[in-house]
């Protein structure tokens, strides 16, 4: 049994074409086993646009299963208002979220907008620990600067999921030196060639800090690099963390359904 713990359902639909209740009866289809791809448990749905916030709240009320998390990402720096926020604290009392984000900083585009974007940061999380809900950043290329947020801050005894894992094992290791029960989560990237960082990154991540996600409909694991990501590739994202860890995939399953309790709740 599994959690993917952070996929965009609707990006899915609209990336692939298809729809979550076709995804969801091809992956209760026997053949699919077969295939090595599996139907998780549950999901946790991120809205991370203001414009998606009501689609999320409608896909976790029509399915017990699928839980959401609410945030404003860095790419709407520039965008986002106000109001945006006043309606993403509104979503945050909706009883099937169990998070806020994601938000954070992404270093990869416009250098410009850095000073914004921590701006941006230091008040989505303080936003974040008002609500009380766990948090869910997106960190990328910008280690110093997100560091510097998060010490800054009162994270004490807060549940925080740094999503999609792509820095260095200093970075990670710089993470879970945090005053804050900090997870790293791991997606499709850990299988590719390339990403050896990754790996060692998940190499010395504490056994109960893992999280197994898909950032679907991105970063499909390989053999499907390329392709739409969805929650069903989770055990190609899983036989590479067991390989790292030297743990039987067994054992990541439990260990990360555990971790998902520990760190959402559910
Ligand atoms: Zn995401």
């Amino acid at each position: 049994m599994f959690i993917d713990t952070h996929c965009h359902i609707d990006s899915y639909e609209r990336h692939a074409g298809e729809s979550f209740d076709a995804l969801l009866a091809r992956l209760r289809d026997p053949a699919t086993a077969a295939s090595g791809l599996a139907l998780p448990e549950a999901f946790i749905h991120v809205a991370c646009d203001p414009a998606d916030f009501d689609r999320a709240r409608e896909l976790s009320e029509k399915y017990p299963n699928v839980y959401a998390a609410y945030g404003i990402h860095p790419e709407y720096v520039d965008t986002e208002t106000p109001e945006d926020e006043a309606r993403m604290l509104e979503m945050l009392r909706h009883p099937k979220c169990v998070a806020c984000g994601e938000f954070g900083l992404d270093y990869h585009y416009d250098p410009e907008s850095r000073p914004r974007q921590v701006a941006l940061f230091e008040r989505h999380l303080q936003l974040a620990l008002t609500s009380g809900k766990p948090i869910v950043l997106h960190l990328r290329e910008a280690d110093d600067d997100a560091l510097a947020v998060l010490r800054s801050a009162d994270l004490r005894g807060k549940n925080v999921h740094v999503h999609c894992f792509t820095g260095t094992p200093k970075f990670a290791e710089a993470l879970l030196a945090l005053d804050a029960n900090i997870y790293i989560g791991f997606t499709g990237i850990i299988t590719f060639k390339n990403a050896q960082n990754v790996r060692d990154a998940a190499a010395l991540v504490p056994q109960d800090r893992l999280l197994l996600e898909t950032d679907s409909p991105y970063m499909a694991p390989i053999p499907y690099r390329g392709k739409p990501c969805h929650s069903g590739h989770i055990p190609f994202i899983a036989d590479k963390l067991a390989e790292v860890k030297g743990k039987p995939v067994e054992e990541i399953y439990r260990l990360c359904r555990e971790n998902t309790r520990r760190c959402y709740g559910i």
